[in-house]
């Protein structure tokens, strides 16, 4: 079976409940440059992957050969999805695909998607009718095939012909069309709207009328991919409905320094209040050097009268390593209390299928200290699995109350430098709006990465947004000034905090 499926125009959110069923049984992908690279997780890790698109410097699979590779896939007997941007059958050249499975005696079914003719201008803030404006939207490509040698679209007929006008493609011919449409008796001063990216966080938006947008194109430097809308509708957009463009941190390019495996929370949150999101972990978690402490806990599991847990990492690699034993959490002393330092902990923690005892209202070491200071902790065995290097204040505190204290580590984390030098460059041009630091270790990290005098400049023209106190301090020790710190020592603390940090300081956003 060959499924036709329509990746949705960019945002995996509006990809439809049916592709994803159809991405979890197929055998083989076959994807193009539209459709988002995150939706192929969906697929199981076996799936192969094929890529149609456009790379760099070379030209785009031919059609025919695109119909060859499905009708090949197609007679191994496999379960294929060609996934296309947006819908398989606008601008998509689906229905060829379909044409060319049908020849070859193959099965195929479509799955629609949400098109970005439609999706575009919706996140602009523009609905494509509306009751008053419009009664009518055709769906035009504003790229000719070069071919062809003859024109199919019958500008002089559409100028009037419908109240919205949605172009695919052409930016690049937009003087072109505008000139066509005013001749053709469209007024010059009809509303007209370009939106590149639409539905990612890269949406950008440009208007104008017909007479001047080539023009104001040009200056803003606008690249395709983008739909133009041409219409009174466009004008909406002024009334509040461009809400996408309207949260608060749309347009603003943000630095996270955690490691890949932890940075999803912190991504998400930042994107679904508008940002864009440029990850770079400056470090990576890693199995510890010596397994043997961990190990050595392990095996007297059942004897200690306190696990503390100091990160989501440290939790996550105890549990990891049980089941490495061929262990569970039947292995932890029935007797034994739970404490987390926050609430990132407490809830992986718990997930995990550990009850958290503890936890104090201030997520640092000191507090999490004092709450359990309550219990008399002389002669109590006290287990921390938690990173190589980390800070000694909470076993020293524990000792001195008297417990005896076991500190193993349950996994290191790494300095990574990966992506370094194309951080550099966007940092250095002024791309970059914001960068976070979560621990005091990604702050020195960053810096080793980065280079000591080159970090410091290079964070002079953007803004430092940390966690608590301690990395900020850690921060200002490295010579790096830090614009705002958050009030609650957690990722949603410290998302606030970026997004008080622009809300106070509305400067221009992003391009153009
Ligand atoms: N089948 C697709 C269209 C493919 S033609 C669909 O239904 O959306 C390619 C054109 O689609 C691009 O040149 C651009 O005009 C438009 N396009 C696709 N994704 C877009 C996006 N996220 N934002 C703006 N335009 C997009």
């Amino acid at each position: 079976m060959i499924y036709l499926v329509g990746s949705g125009p960019g945002d995996p959110g509006l990809f439809t409940v049916k592709g994803v069923k159809c991405l979890e049984e197929a055998d083989a992908v076959v994807y193009d440059r539209l459709a988002p690279e995150a939706l192929l997780r969906h697929a199981k890790p076996a799936t192969e992957r094929v890529y149609v698109g456009k790379k760099p410097g070379k030209p785009t699979m031919p059609q025919e050969e695109i119909n060859g590779l499905l009708v090949e896939l197609g007679r191994a007997g496999k379960t294929v999805v060609r996934l296309k941007g947006g819908d398989p059958y606008v601008f998509g050249r689906g229905g060829e695909e379909a044409l060319a499975l049908i020849e070859a005696g193959l099965p195929f079914e479509v799955v629609p998607g949400v098109t970005s003719g439609i999706a575009a201008p919706a996140y602009a803030g523009i609905p494509v009718t509306h009751r008053g404006v419009s009664t009518s939207v055709a769906f035009v490509t504003g790229h000719e095939d070069p071919a062809k040698g003859h024109q199919d679209v019958d500008w002089k007929k559409l100028a009037n012909g419908a109240d919205t006008l949605v172009l695919y493609m052409g930016v690049g011919r937009l003087a072109e069309i505008s000139a066509s449409l005013v001749s053709a008796g469209r007024s010059p001063d009809t509303p007209v709207a370009v939106v590149r990216w639409g539905t990612i966080p890269e949406q950008r938006t440009v208007t104008g009328t017909l007479e001047d947008i080539a023009e104001r194109i040009a200056e803003a430097g606008l690249n395709p991919p983008a739909i133009t809308v041409v219409g009174d509708v466009v004008a909406l957009r002024e009334s509040g409905l461009d809400w996408f463009e309207r949260r608060p941190l749309f347009g603003r390019r943000i630095v996270v320094t955690r490691a890949r495996a932890q940075a999803g929370e912190l991504s998400a949150r930042l994107e679904a209040l508008g940002a864009e999101v440029v990850e770079f972990p400056t470090i990576e978690i890693a199995s510890p050097e010596d397994f043997g402490p961990l190990d050595g806990a392990i095996r007297e599991l059942d004897s200690f009268d306190w696990l503390i847990f100091t990160s989501v990492n440290g939790v996550e690699a105890l549990v990891e390593r049980l089941k490495f034993h061929g262990l569970d959490l039947r292995t932890v002393s029935r007797g034994a209390k739970i404490a987390a330092i926050g609430p990132a902990t407490a809830e992986r923690t718990e997930a995990l299928g550990l009850r958290v005892d503890v936890m104090p209202a201030e997520y640092r070491a000191e507090a999490l200290l004092e709450e359990i200071a309550g219990d008399s902790l002389a002669g109590k065995r006290v287990l921390i699995p938690r990173a190589k290097v980390a800070r000694e204040i909470l076993p020293d505190k524990l000792r001195e109350a008297g417990a005896e204290v076991v500190v193993p580590p349950a996994y290191e984390s790494v300095p990574s430098s990966e992506g370094k030098s194309d951080l550099a460059k966007r940092l250095e041009a002024g791309d970059v709006d914001c960068v976070t630091f979560t621990a005091s270790s990604t702050v020195e990290n960053f810096v080793r990465a980065i280079g000591e005098e080159e970090a410091i400049h290079l964070l002079d023209d953007t803004r430092v947004v940390c966690i608590g106190p301690i990395t900020a301090d850690t921060a200002r020790e490295r010579g790096i000034r830090v614009d705002a710190e958050a009030r609650e020592y957690t990722i949603a603390g410290l998302v606030e905090a970026v997004t008080d940090l622009f809300a106070a300081d509305p400067a221009e956003r992003g391009d153009p």
